[in-house]
């Protein structure tokens, strides 16, 4: 009798131990990884439930996939990819999601549309690898969509992530709006974008106050748009720099408008994070850090982040990732480049 009233109460403080150690478990941050693929992009979200969104999947071939089902499956833990959207149908954005497919389960895909027809900045072979891979079952967003992704719990604050331009449109705006629209004080266009570039699917992610732009590879006269007569996504704390940091994309109107705290270059070790781009973040009173992917080995030392805001030094590279995560509040956030083992925490402004 003895004995089994003493298994009964050690059960019993078992149980309570375990019940208070799942009390004392943290709650989970909201976590973005930035991959290298060399001057394409691919942005891996996985909000504090652990479902994911992966906006581009890098060029063809299997070096891209390789590197994002690695950093999917062994560093962020997960066994599929709930949401892949492909921002525009550039090579260095959607070229590896077949290959990707292969090396872990992708559940939904999205884009602003299937080319119409035959372009010269399309190859029509990777159109077809893409509807091959996705079967016909792509959702097609518009400007103005949010993303269906499960609410969060009454404990963490409200996420969302919205679609503020698609198909070379902004939210708001009527079909047919041209693309240079004079607004704004010292409006400036440049030539129009006549490839993909300026339809990318642009997104804007919330969660409670902390704030995250990722504008694909949109072009300067739609940047305007964005914030000229209305600042459309206001103020962010994070910037996933435009077009890798090309300089017919990053208008100083938008990175005046968007006045991030941190910028994050995607860019490849001679592509991207060019010097006027460089020169309109650095001249934003509100930036306090510029990270980058790569070394730009075109440019010198003025014209790059200092070395320990740069995730690859050197041309041949490990392919090394930056992180951001969002602590579950909301209120902080801390960016880190693993390899080195370097992080730095930002208040949410
Ligand atoms: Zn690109």
């Amino acid at each position: 009798m003895k004995l089994i009233r003493t298994s009964a109460l050690s059960s019993l403080l078992l149980l309570l131990l375990v019940a208070s150690l799942a009390q004392a478990a943290p709650p989970k941050t909201l976590d973005i990884y930035f991959i290298d693929v060399e001057g394409g992009a691919a942005t891996l979200i996985v909000t504090p439930l652990g479902e994911s969104l992966l906006v581009d999947s890098g060029f063809p071939g299997d070096r891209d996939a390789g590197r994002i089902a690695h950093v999917a499956r062994e560093i962020a833990g997960l066994k599929q990819i709930d949401h892949y959207v492909s921002t525009h149908w550039h090579r260095d954005h959607y070229g590896g999601i077949p290959k990707l497919t292969q090396l872990i389960p992708v559940k939904r895909f999205y884009d602003h549309g299937l080319p119409p027809g035959p372009a010269d900045d399309i190859q029509a072979e990777l159109i077809e690898a893409y509807r091959q891979t996705v079967a016909g079952k792509s959702i097609t967003l518009t400007a103005g969509d949010s993303m269906k992704l499960r609410p969060t719990t009454k404990y963490l604050p409200p996420l969302q992530v919205r679609v503020l331009t698609a198909n070379g449109l902004v939210v708001g705006e009527q079909p047919g709006t041209p693309q240079v629209q004079p607004c704004g004080p010292n409006f400036q266009s440049i030539a129009e974008d006549k490839t993909d570039n300026y339809k990318s699917l642009s997104f804007l992610l919330t969660f409670g106050r902390f704030k995250f732009f990722n504008g694909g590879d949109i072009t300067w006269n739609i940047e305007n748009r964005l914030v000229c007569p209305k600042n459309i996504p206001g103020a962010v704390d994070v910037y996933q720099v435009n077009h890798h940091g090309v300089d017919n994309s990053n208008n100083p109107a938008l990175v005046r408008n968007l006045k991030p705290r941190v910028a994050i270059i995607d860019n490849g070790p001679r592509k991207g994070a060019e010097a006027r781009t460089f020169a309109t973040l650095h001249g934003t009173l509100e930036t306090e850090a510029i990270y980058q992917l790569h070394r730009n080995v075109r440019t010198t030392a003025k014209d790059n982040a200092p070395s320990d805001y740069i995730a690859n030094e050197a041309e041949e590279c490990q392919g090394e990732f930056i992180k951001l995560s969002v602590a579950p509040n909301g209120e902080s956030y801390t960016v880190s480049i693993p390899s080195k083992q370097i992080s730095r925490t930002y208040k949410t402004r």
